[in-house]
């Protein structure tokens, strides 16, 4: 038997359906929205269907934008002989806080996991051929994917694709945390590790 209304049992049902929220949370969540200003949880509901409806992916490196072209794609002043190939937009920014690159990204949206059932065919990495190939002023992809076992199957992958089209393919140094996520890596050491890249 449940203590809340049915209401409140929705809305904690729904909480907890979110990443790293626990029934606990849930709950706490709840409870706040209940106590704050109804106009604050009316902002909150619109700025969530909001971004939903706002967001769509770039059109030609995946990254997430309001636009057709994401921001980086739109700059002209970038190096149009690099790609950084990162698993997931937060990597981008990631990336971009350490003012080391200065090429365009290729977003795969995840990596190679047979355990959850992604396989090459659900990333962008048809795209990233496709680009590659259209693209022959292009040097050298870096293969910045996660440092834990799935972004290493992802790199090794799309390695194997890219080096028989003639380009250098690069692999972000170690150093980084094995296991870990780029997104969580502090920017010296990402700094550090996109210096240190070798060839694979
Ligand atoms: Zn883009």
């Amino acid at each position: 038997m449940s203590y809340f209304p049915e209401h409140l049992n929705k809305l904690i049902g729904e909480l907890m359906k979110l990443p790293g929220i626990g029934p606990k949370s849930a709950q706490r969540l709840a409870f706040h929205l209940l106590n704050v200003d109804r106009a604050q949880v009316v902002e909150l509901a619109k700025a969530m269907v909001y971004a939903k409806d706002r967001t769509r992916a770039c059109k030609r490196c995946f990254n997430i934008t309001d636009q057709e072209l994401c921001p980086i794609c739109r700059d002209p002043r970038r190096d149009d002989k690099q790609i950084c190939v990162v698993q997931d937009t937060r990597d981008v920014v990631a990336l971009e806080k350490t003012r080391e690159f200065k090429g365009y990204y290729h977003v795969l949206q995840g990596a190679i996991s047979p355990m959850e059932g992604i396989g090459p065919e659900h990333l962008r990495i048809k795209e990233l051929l496709q680009r590659v190939q259209a693209n022959p002023q292009l040097e050298e992809v870096i293969l910045a994917t996660n440092p834990n076992i799935e972004g290493e199957a992802t790199a090794m992958y799309v390695a194997r694709l890219l080096k028989p089209l003639g380009l250098r393919v690069t692999r972000i140094a170690h150093g980084l945390p094995v296991g870990g996520d780029l997104e969580y890596v502090d920017e010296v050491t990402l700094s550090r590790a996109l210096e240190g890249r070798r060839e694979i």
